[in-house]
């Protein structure tokens, strides 16, 4: 094991980060320390970094990463089974107690009382390696920890533990089967994910919704039947469109990924009678939106926020990647990889939107273009 390891620290909105060691000090027993293979820069980061919402400082940010175990350990993964020293793994986005309320008979662990999240956190003494722009990070008890088959290359892998565990956990909590149409508003990462899902799932009709051209293009190939570009469009006409593609019904499901707060005006008026409506894209303040509740109650729609998700999602996301890999290019989704000390460059060509997600190899030359 390096004793010293580096780490990128954001100080503060739209400040540089900057590139740092720290000591490694041996894990505890309960906790496992990875060399991380790859990160990637998520919406979340992004609206950190722009001041859309706030992280306390110094802090290592990132939080959907992956990488090897880097030492001998007793921690036992998801699943309970031993991991060793050199396993790939991805981990949940969160530790949680499993002893409060919120962790037992609530069900909702991702809300614990004293939950504890990756690349969210102070990197300060004795817990500097908190994130996933980093060489390494140290995961704590209450981790959800996954070994990554195989058969999922890192570039697949990376995303998961955030963008895709996040859609497969939200649409569990509505499990939508059997429905006809369905529509994504955000085609960026989880958008994209969600509309393979949604397509898996059997739903005929999967209209995305966006503002980028490029993106709408890439959600064709996963598995979107149907695209509408708002800056071309108007939702009206949008409305009028998904109103004649569905035999004047409405859908029958929306997703919202994209935190525009028109979305979830969009998504009352062109769901159909019985519809229900999942929200993941409000994950800042502040996000107030004027609907007409008329709707919710005439049209007996079902709304349903989920915010992080059940650990149980990551497994899921990894069998959904095994099982549909071949049939989706989940690894260029990953439009270009930076190493760890041109992070600024990478968030960068992240804030630009054009790539659905931006990496970091903490461990390479990367793969910038
Ligand atoms: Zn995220
Ligand atoms: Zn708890």
């Amino acid at each position: 094991m390096h004793q010293r390891a580096s780490i990128a620290l954001f100080h503060g909105v739209n400040q540089p980060f900057e590139l740092c060691e720290r000591k490694i000090t041996a894990p505890n027993k309960d906790e496992v320390l990875v060399q991380i293979s790859l990160a990637t820069i998520c919406g979340s980061d992004l609206h950190t970094l722009t001041g859309r919402r706030t992280a306390p400082i110094p802090c290592v940010l990132g939080h959907e990463a992956i990488g090897r175990i880097a030492c001998p350990t007793t921690v036992r993964d998801a699943y309970g089974e031993p991991l060793h020293e050199g396993d790939r793994v991805t981990w949940s986005i969160m530790a949680a107690c499993g002893a409060c309320d919120y962790c037992n008979e609530r069900n909702l662990p991702q809300k614990c009382e004293r939950l504890f999240k990756y690349g969210h956190a102070q990197s300060i003494p004795p817990h500097f390696f908190n994130g996933g722009f980093a060489e390494h990070i140290c995961l704590r008890p209450g981790t959800a920890i996954y070994r990554i088959p195989d058969t999922i290359s890192d570039l697949e892998a990376a995303p998961l533990n955030c963008a895709l565990a996040t859609v497969l956990g939200g649409l569990a909590t509505l499990d939508p089967t059997g429905g006809a149409s369905a529509v994504v508003q955000g085609a960026g990462m989880l958008g994209i994910y969600a509309a393979c899902c949604l397509r898996e799932r059997g739903f005929e009709i999967v209209a995305c919704v966006d503002r980028v051209a490029e993106r709408l293009r890439i959600a064709e190939t996963f598995g979107a039947t149907h695209t509408f570009n708002l800056s071309e469009g108007s939702a009206v006409e949008i409305g009028e469109a998904l109103h004649d593609l569905t035999g004047g019904r409405g859908v029958d499901f929306a997703v919202e990924v994209s935190g525009a707060e028109a979305a979830l005006v969009n998504s009352l008026d062109w769901l159909g009678i019985g519809g229900s409506c999942l929200t993941l894209g409000y994950v800042f303040p502040h996000a107030d939106v004027t609907v007409d509740a008329h709707k919710i109650v005439t049209k007996c729609l079902t709304m349903r926020g989920n915010h992080n998700y059940h650990p149980s999602a990551l497994g899921n996301a990894l069998r959904f990647v095994e099982e549909t890999g071949a049939r989706y290019p989940f690894e260029e989704l990953v439009g270009a990889v930076y190493p760890l000390q041109d992070i600024n460059a990478a968030f960068d060509r992240a804030v630009q939107g054009d790539l659905i997600r931006v990496g970091i190899n903490p461990t390479s030359e990367g793969r910038p273009f």
